[in-house]
């Protein structure tokens, strides 16, 4: 039973570190989206809260669809 309980105590904790290491994975990920700017798009001209290097995210999108930089 005691063996039993080891078990148990190891796959918890297992399953804690798991977590832990999935959720630094996300924070690290997340922490690598940037940010993005208001205003216009410099593609469509259309106002986004979430310019990248001044696309919106549609035309950001369809350049990734079409293969054009
Ligand atoms: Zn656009």
């Amino acid at each position: 039973m005691i063996k039993n309980a080891d078990n148990l105590d190891n796959a918890s904790e297992l399953a804690m570190l798991e977590a832990s290491i999935q959720e630094k994975f996300i924070r690290q990920k997340a922490a690598k989206i940037e940010k993005g700017l208001s205003g216009e798009c410099i593609e469509c001209g259309e106002f986004n809260q979430r310019l990248i290097s001044g696309i919106c995210s549609p035309c950001r999108d369809f350049r990734a669809k079409t293969g054009h930089r």
